[in-house]
């Protein structure tokens, strides 16, 4: 089952007490449909092995909030599908519409409150949670953050917007294939928009794969570094040993002060092993800098006698 639908049954499944927050919660999961004349036409993701059917509890909300009987027809999109919600009733429609058609500089939160009847403080939180169950997409913490809630273009975007950034959060505003969204990238903000909407074990799931994940970053970041090191050190010796390869091929190594000759011999036998290794191979063992000003010393004997040979 996928995180997104995890979160939807686990919220779904939260009971609410009050009124006006179950108004909320209904007016939530219905807020993006489609309106014509008094009919209202909500879609509903449908998952495989849901333990919740965000569709029924519509139905059923509607039955007992609106006094209508909602009818339900299935659809399958690609490898999605989904159930279609359809009822009749002109207060419904009314307020959704008002939505729909709401000039830019009345997308107040005020005109949200008032249209979708919030009467207390625990509304808007109910309201997010309905419209993240219809609408509101997770992607799995141990892949990518990405928080969505999917919108109509029109009047119903912008106080979402802003009814969530009065909560706290922040989300970006996103438009493509004439569909609108809100979308947040910050595990911690995804987090706490999860806590605010009551999706708690979600949320421990969230931070379990996001643990996994920053282990698997530490551990990667290690191999890393040791491959990288290891490569270093190959890089380099291979470039002392073509050096100290050519000053042997054309007799010149003897030319070299006997410390510089000893410890040219040494680089030639073990050309793979780290500075610091090579420095303890020589006897008496010498400092890894007094090794590096050696070596330097002897790359330099080799490219001046590059040169004048060219
Ligand atoms: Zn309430």
């Amino acid at each position: 089952m996928s995180i997104s639908s995890e979160i939807r049954d686990e919220l779904g499944l939260l009971p609410i007490k009050p009124l006006c927050c179950r108004r909320a919660y209904l007016y939530g999961l219905i807020y993006c449909a489609e309106v014509e004349g008094t009919a209202v036409t909500a879609i509903f993701p449908v998952a495989k092995d849901a333990s919740y059917y965000p569709h029924k509890q519509a139905v059923g909300l509607i039955h007992t909030l609106f006094s209508r009987e909602a009818s339900v027809t299935h659809e399958t999109r690609g490898a999605h599908r989904y159930a279609r919600v359809s009822f009749d009733y002109k207060a419904a429609a009314k307020n959704l519409r008002a939505m729909m058609n709401l000039p830019e500089e009345e997308a107040e939160c005020e005109t949200l409150t008032r249209f979708m009847g919030f009467k207390c403080e625990h509304c808007a939180a109910h309201f997010l949670r309905g419209l993240f169950i219809a609408r509101g997409t997770v992607n799995d913490p141990a892949k990518s953050y990405h928080l969505e809630i999917k919108l109509p273009t029109d009047g119903r975007v912008e106080p979402v917007r802003i009814l969530l950034a009065e909560s706290g959060f922040e989300l970006g505003f996103t438009s493509r294939n004439g569909q609108t969204g809100l979308f947040c990238k910050s595990g911690s903000n995804i987090q706490e928009l999860l806590a605010y909407m009551g999706a708690t074990t979600s949320l421990f799931n969230f931070y379990n794969a996001e643990i996994e994940r920053s282990i698997r970053n530490d551990e990667n970041r290690a191999t890393n570094c040791v491959t990288e090191n290891i490569n270093r050190a190959v890089r380099t010796g291979a470039k002392h040993f073509t050096a100290i390869e050519y000053l042997e091929e054309h007799n010149l190594l003897a030319a070299l002060p006997e410390e510089l000759q000893f410890t040219a011999r040494l680089r030639m036998n073990n050309p793979d092993i780290t500075l610091a290794e090579l420095a303890e191979l020589h006897f008496p063992p010498i400092t890894k800098s007094g090794l590096h000003h050696r070596l330097e010393k002897i790359m330099a004997f080799y490219e001046k006698n590059l040169n004048k040979s060219l």
